[in-house]
Parts: C-alpha cells; structure tokens; sequence
C-alpha cells in the first residue's frame, strides 16, 4: 500500500486519507475487537504502512512532521472508526515525539524508524497506584549505577502494556518527593526485571490492553535516559502534555461525530406509528446538542490546536481546554444517543453502546475533569 502524503501541503489531504483507512480498514472490525478486547494490531500495521505512526515525527526522521492541527484532524479520524486504535496511536506519537526531542543519538537511531513504520510500538507509563492523578507524587525510582538506572516500582493502568516495545517511564531520580527529583527513560518490553500485570477490564476503550507494570531492580542502559536528570516534567510537558491532551480531544471529538451522525439517521429511519421519531421536539432537542456540541468541540479544538503549534509555551493550557471540553462534550452526546436510539441504543449490536463506554474513559485518562478545571482557573488566576 502506498498512501504516505505530506502535511507541508493542506493538511486536508492527510484527514481525507484517514478518513479512507480509518473506513475501509479500521472500521469494520472495532466491533468485533470491542467485544473481544482485542488489540489492534492489523490496524497499527496498516497505520505504520501509510506512514500515521510517524505522524508527528519531523520529515527529517521518516515522519509527516504534522502539528497539532495535523496531528487532531487524523487522530480525529481514526477515532470516529476506532476509539481504542486512536488511543494506542496517541500514546505511541507521545513516544516518538520525546525520543525525537531528547533521546541519545543511537538510541533514536536505534527505534525512530522502526517505530515511523509501525514495526515497533511505544506507549507511556506515568500512573501509579499511590499516586494517582498526581503525577508530582510517583514513588518508581531509578537509583544510576555505573552505566545503568536500576528501577524499582509498578505503574498503573498503562495503555499498550505488554504489547508496546518501548515505554516512556516517569521516574524518580532525587530523594525529594517533588516534581524536580522526576526523569524519564526509556524502558524496552524485554527488558530483565520488566513484568507486566493481567488485561484490565476496563468497561470501554477495551482493545487498548491497559495493563499494570512492574519494575523488579531493572537494569536499563543510561543512555535511555530521555534529557537530563531532574528534567522528567519538561519532557512530559512537552510530549504527554503538550501533545497527548490534543491527541484525547481529537478522539473525543471522533467520538462525538459519529454519534451525532448515527443519532441523526436512526431519527430519521425509526418509525413509530407511520412517523419517523425525529419528528418529536423531544428528540430534535438531543440531536441540536449533538449537532452544537461537536461543532463547539470541534473548534475549539482547533483553535487551541492552532494557538499551540504558534506559540508551544501555551500547548498546556490550549489541551487541557480541548481534552476537557471535547471529553465532556462526547460524554453527553453519547449518553443522549442512547436515549435517541431507545433499547436498541443500550444493546451491543449497535454502536452508540460502544461510544458511550468509549467516551467515559476519556474523561478519566490523562488528566480527570476534576483537575483540569482546577488547572485552568489557577492558570487564570494566577495561582
Ligand atoms: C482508559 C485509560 C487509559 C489510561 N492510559 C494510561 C497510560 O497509557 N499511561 C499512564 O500513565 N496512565 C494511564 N491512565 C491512567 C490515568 O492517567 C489515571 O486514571 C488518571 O490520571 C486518574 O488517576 P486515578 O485513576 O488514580 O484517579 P484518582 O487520582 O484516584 O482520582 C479519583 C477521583 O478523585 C479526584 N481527585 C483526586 N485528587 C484530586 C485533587 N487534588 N483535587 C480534586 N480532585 C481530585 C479525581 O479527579 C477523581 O475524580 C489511563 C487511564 C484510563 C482510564
């Protein structure tokens, strides 16, 4: 197959290819793998082959070297076929941006190409148990021996664990319980000392294989070391942050379409009494907040996609407003949907059920509604 484009021309082209992939290959089967939890690998190797799992990696390295406006609109996309294969995509782009930012030299070599293709996966790893949402909190600690970081500690709930190759591990590299003591490195699958802990299941969202993982005196190379020590929440900040939060919003907003469409056509083709129910006010009122709700999500998005990639210092508080607004927005309107379809919504065959378990983990991941609302008034307050 041979799709790969370039988003120095109108980054159009590329969200049309993904449209086609994410159609003609990506959506047929995300019933069946919802139902199964089963990893999205055929779709990862058609996303390698059209060159999406470089998405955000620079030309210069193999990759399409998107934006964030690029980088939502494909994400979008694939979304709207798959939520769960748009989330391992999200999560694998965080990796390659990070390697690409500050990763030895060799080992950037060693996996940027691999990965861009697909033939290698990454995810990231910063949950833990104990420390929950704050991530400043995270007891996993990487004491340097020689040439090697010896990590001790577990991470929770890590999307792509146990399938990925490569782990973007938050670390803590200073005795101070503070967000300066914190590193990232770079963790491989086979890595000695490594473990991973059983699927999962979750209620949606359920191909993405979440995992637990266990670090038992893991010996990693220090050259795996992403930056410098003490510089872990620079690197989160520039990649889980600074591009994740987008990539959350962009499937919420995948979401939320679909819905949308789905609601509005089954409103059309239910008939009751020899009368479509969109008919009703009652119904017509849902499907305006569907229809309102996206478009309100959809721009912003964009907007705050495009303030981002102008000025990268507000990539922060641009995706916290995206991924928080855009989660909500598709929470809604997949809970709408199933009152607009009645019990044939709330049944697996069709596909407003899946959207609405989707939807809900997105207002969980990354960061929860709580602190998100709470990040953006300190930012405006000044706190
Ligand atoms: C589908 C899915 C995929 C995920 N994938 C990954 C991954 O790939 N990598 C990764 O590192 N993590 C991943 N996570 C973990 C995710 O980031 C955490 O679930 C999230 O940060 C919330 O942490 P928690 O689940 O421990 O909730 P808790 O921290 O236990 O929070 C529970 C509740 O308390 C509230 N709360 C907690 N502290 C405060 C506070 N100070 N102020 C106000 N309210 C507060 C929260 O908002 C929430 O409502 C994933 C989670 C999900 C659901």
């Amino acid at each position: 197959m041979e799709h790969k484009t370039s988003f120095l021309g109108d980054y159009q082209e590329s969200r049309t290819l993904a449209q086609q992939i994410a159609k003609n290959h990506i959506a047929p089967d995300a019933p069946e793998r919802d139902l199964n939890h089963t990893f999205p690998s055929e779709c990862i190797r058609i996303l390698g082959e059209t060159g999406f799992m470089g998405l955000i990696v620079s030309e210069d390295h193999g990759g399409f070297g998107a934006g964030r406006v690029g980088f939502t609109s494909v994400v979008e996309e694939i979304s709207k076929a798959c939520a769960s294969t748009a989330l391992v995509l999200v999560s694998h782009a965080i990796v390659t941006k990070a390697i690409e930012l500050a990763a030895d030299k060799t080992v950037a070599k060693r996996w940027l190409s691999d990965m861009v293709k697909g033939h290698s996966l990454g995810a990231f790893a910063v949950h833990e148990p104990d420390s929950g949402s704050n991530a400043g909190a995270i007891t996993t600690r990487a004491v340097k021996d020689g040439d090697l970081y010896i990590v001790n500690g577990s991470k929770f709930f890590i999307t792509s664990a146990g399938e990925a190759d490569l782990y973007l591990v938050l670390v803590r590299t200073a005795s101070e319980k503070s967000p300066q003591g914190m590193s990232t490195i770079l963790i491989e699958k086979d890595n000695p000392g490594l473990a991973f802990g059983r699927l999962e299941n979750k209620m949606g969202l359920t191909s993405t294989s979440s995992r637990e993982m266990f670090f038992n005196d893991c010996r990693v190379p220090s050259k795996n070391l992403i930056g410098k020590e003490s510089e872990g929440s620079q690197v989160i900040g520039q990649t889980v942050v600074g591009w994740g939060f987008f990539g959350a919003a962009a499937i919420s907003a995948g979401i939320a379409n679909l819905t949308k469409e789905l609601s509005i056509k089954h409103a059309k083709e239910r008939m009751i009494a020899g009368q479509p129910i969109g008919v009703h006010q009652a119904v017509q009122f849902m499907i305006s907040d569907m229809i309102l709700g996206y478009e309100a999500s959809e721009s912003l998005l964009m907007s705050c996609a495009a303030k981002a990639d102008a000025s990268p210092d507000t990539a922060a508080i641009n995706g916290f407003k995206a991924k928080l607004f855009a989660s909500e927005v598709a929470v809604d309107a997949t809970h709408k949907a199933i009152q607009v379809l009645g019990g044939h919504g709330y049944c697996r065959d069709y596909v407003v059920e899946r959207l609405f378990r989707d939807a809900r983990g997105l207002m969980l991941h990354f960061k929860t509604s709580e602190w998100l609302r709470q990040d953006i008034a300190k930012a405006a307050l000044g706190l």
